[in-house]
C-alpha cells in the first residue's frame, strides 16, 4: 500500500485563513475517505471563543446519514481486519509522523474553537498521539493465549477478534486527545470506527480524519459524523454498530450507557467529576499552591481531571494555605488563546461562561466566603468574548451546590477539614469518583491514602493524575458507566472479544460419545 506522499490541503490549512479572515466556513462530515457536505438541513454555530463570532457551521447528521456512515465502516471493517497487526501499526506509525509535522496547526485550529491556549492544546494533541503510540503495539497486544496438553491430545489457545464498528462520542473539551484514546486502539484491533466529536469544536477531529487517509488508512476505517441527540440516537441503536465509547457530562453518560447496552452493544461512557486535593500538614505549601493554581485554572477548568476542591488538614495548615492560594490567584493572567503568555484563556461558549458566572452566584447565598470574584472580567480588545476571570471559594461545606456539583470553570473551593480521616472521606463519599490527589510528604499516609480512598485515579504530589498511555484511564461512581476503563491493556479487552479454541487432532482410534460435560482429568 502506498503511502501518500502529496500532503491534503485540509480544514486545518483552511481554517489557518478562517482565523485570520473572520469568514465564516461551512464544515463537512468525513465519510468513506473523503469530506461529505451534510444534507440534513441542519447546522449548529461553531464560535471563536476569543471574540464571540461566529466562525464556522457544522452539519448536524439525519439519521440517513448515520445509517450511510456505519454501513460503509462496516463494509470496509471487512477488509481491514484481514490486515495484518504489524502493517496496520505501520499507518498508525506514519499518522503519528504527520501530526508531529502538523502539530502547530493542529494546535492552532483546536485553540481557536475550544478557546485554551496553543500550549495547553499542544498538550492536548500530544495526549492523544500517545495512545496513538501505545496502539502501535497492537502485533504483541493481540497475542492470545495458549495451553498445550490441556487434556490427552487437547491444546487450548485463545484470539482476539475486532468487533465490527466502534463508536466514539465525544465532549468538547479535548478534541484531539479524547477522539485518538478511542480510536486508536479501535481501529488498531481491526476495527473501523465511527467519531461523533463535539459540535463546539469539530475541526480538529475532522483533520485528524484527512490525516489518518495521508497515513494510508483505508477509506471508510474511520469517519466523523458530526451531529446532535439525532446522530447519537441513531448510533446507539444501529444494528451494525457492536461498541459505543462516550466521554461527556454524567447524565448523558449514563443515558448513552443504558440505550447502548440495552441495544445489545457493549459500552464505556465516561462522566463528569469533583477532584479534591488534600492538603496535609506536612506538605510543602508552595509546591502545593503551584499545583492547585495549574490543575484548578488551566484550560480555564475545562478539564474532567482539574482539581476543583481543595481540602487543606487542620487549621494552620488552611490559613496558611489560603494567604498563598488568594495572591496567587489573583494574580493569574488571562489572555487569548493565542497570547503565549496567559494562563488561561475563555471558556467555550456563552452559555459555559453563564453557568460559571451563575453558580459563583449560588456559592455566595450559600454562604461560602468569595475570596476571589472572577465575575465581570473584560478582555481588554474582546469585550464580547468567552472569558471570565479566576474565582476563589473558601469555607465551602458539604451540603453545598458549589461542592456536590460539576461547575467545569475556573473556580476552586476550599473545603476545610479538621483531620485527616475527614478529608479521606470527603472525596470518598461524593457522586464522583474520576481523580484525586494527596500533598505530603509523609509516604504512610499517601499509601494508605491511595488504598482506601473511593476514586478511579490517584495522585500523590501529583495534581492530575492522568495515568499513562499504556495504563489505563477511568473513574468510579457517576464519573464511569461500564467496566473497562479507556486505553491501556482494558482498550484491548474493549475493542476485541475473546475466541478460545479446544483442538485435538484425531490419533485414529475412535470413541464411543460421550454424555458427562468434558472434563480435564
Ligand atoms: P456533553 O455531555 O454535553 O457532550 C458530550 C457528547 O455528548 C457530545 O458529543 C454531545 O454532542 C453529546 N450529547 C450531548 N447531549 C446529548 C444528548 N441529550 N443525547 C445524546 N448525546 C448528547 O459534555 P461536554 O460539555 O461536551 O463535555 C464536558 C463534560 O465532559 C464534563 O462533564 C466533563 O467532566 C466531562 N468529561 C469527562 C471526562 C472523563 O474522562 N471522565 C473527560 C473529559 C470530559
Amino acid at each position: 500500500k502506498s503511502l501518500a506522499s502529496k500532503r491534503i490541503a485540509g480544514v486545518g490549512d483552511r481554517c489557518e485563513g478562517r482565523v485570520r479572515s473572520g469568514m465564516t466556513t461551512e464544515l463537512e462530515h468525513f465519510i468513506d475517505g473523503k469530506r461529505v457536505a451534510g444534507t440534513s438541513g441542519n447546522h449548529d454555530d461553531v464560535f471563536d471563543p476569543n471574540t464571540g463570532g461566529v466562525q464556522a457551521r457544522v452539519p448536524l447528521a439525519s439519521s440517513g446519514e448515520v445509517d450511510a456512515a456505519v454501513r460503509g465502516a462496516a463494509e470496509a471493517q471487512r477488509e481491514w481486519a484481514n490486515w495484518n497487526p504489524q502493517r496496520r501499526a505501520r499507518v498508525l506509525m506514519r499518522f503519528l509522523e504527520l501530526c508531529r509535522e502538523e502539530m502547530d496547526s493542529l494546535a492552532r485550529l483546536l485553540a481557536s474553537e475550544h478557546g485554551k491556549t496553543v500550549p495547553d492544546a499542544k498538550g492536548d494533541v500530544q495526549r492523544g498521539l500517545e495512545v496513538v503510540e501505545f496502539a502501535t503495539g497492537i502485533p504483541h497486544l493481540l497475542k492470545g493465549e495458549y495451553t498445550e496438553g490441556a487434556g490427552a491430545g487437547i491444546d487450548v489457545y485463545s484470539m482476539r477478534q475486532p468487533l465490527g464498528v466502534a463508536v466514539g462520542i465525544t465532549p468538547f473539551n479535548f478534541p484531539a486527545m479524547i477522539p485518538l484514546w478511542k480510536a486508536a486502539p479501535a481501529i488498531a484491533c481491526g476495527n473501523s470506527f465511527v467519531l461523533k466529536p463535539s459540535e463546539r469544536d469539530p475541526s480538529v477531529p475532522l483533520r485528524l480524519a484527512e490525516l489518518f487517509v495521508e497515513a494510508g488508512l483505508p477509506p471508510g476505517v474511520f469517519n466523523v459524523v458530526n451531529g446532535d441527540k439525532t446522530a447519537v440516537d441513531a448510533l446507539l441503536t444501529h444494528q451494525d454498530v457492536a461498541a459505543v465509547g462516550f466521554v461527556g457530562s454524567s447524565d448523558i453518560a449514563e443515558y448513552i450507557h443504558s440505550t447502548a447496552t440495552a441495544h445489545g452493544k457493549r459500552a464505556q461512557c465516561f462522566g463528569g467529576a469533583k477532584n479534591h486535593m488534600i492538603i496535609m500538614p506536612d506538605a510543602d505549601l508552595d509546591q502545593a499552591v503551584e499545583a492547585l493554581v495549574g490543575a484548578g485554572y488551566g484550560s480555564a477548568g475545562e478539564r474532567c481531571m482539574a482539581i476543583s476542591v481543595a481540602v487543606p488538614v487542620g487549621q494552620p495548615t488552611a490559613e496558611a494555605l489560603v494567604e498563598k492560594l488568594t495572591e496567587r490567584v489573583n494574580g493569574l493572567r488571562i489572555g487569548t488563546s493565542f497570547d503565549d503568555s496567559a494562563d488561561f484563556g475563555p471558556l467555550v461558549t456563552a452559555a459555559a461562561k453563564q453557568r460559571v458566572d451563575d453558580y459563583i452566584g449560588i456559592g455566595v447565598e450559600e454562604g461560602a466566603d468569595l475570596l476571589v470574584d472572577g465575575r465581570g472580567f473584560r478582555m481588554p480588545e474582546h469585550e464580547n468574548g468567552f472569558f471570565t476571570g479566576a474565582s476563589l471559594f473558601d469555607n465551602v461545606t458539604s451540603d453545598m451546590r458549589i461542592y456536590n456539583e460539576e461547575i467545569f470553570g475556573p473556580v476552586l473551593s476550599v473545603v476545610r477539614a479538621a483531620v485527616y480521616e475527614e478529608a479521606l472521606r470527603l472525596p470518598s463519599q461524593h457522586q464522583y469518583g474520576n481523580g484525586v490527589a494527596i500533598f505530603t510528604r509523609d509516604g504512610d499516609a499517601a499509601r494508605e491514602f491511595a488504598g482506601r480512598v473511593d476514586t478511579g485515579m490517584v495522585g500523590i504530589n501529583v495534581p492530575i493524575p492522568v495515568p499513562i498511555a499504556y495504563h489505563t484511564f477511568g473513574g468510579w461512581k457517576r464519573s464511569g458507566f461500564g467496566d473497562l476503563n479507556q486505553h491501556g491493556p482494558d482498550s484491548i479487552r474493549f475493542y476485541t472479544r475473546t475466541k478460545t479454541v479446544t483442538s485435538r487432532w484425531p490419533s485414529g482410534r475412535k470413541e464411543e460419545a460421550s454424555f458427562t460435560i468434558p472434563t480435564m482429568h
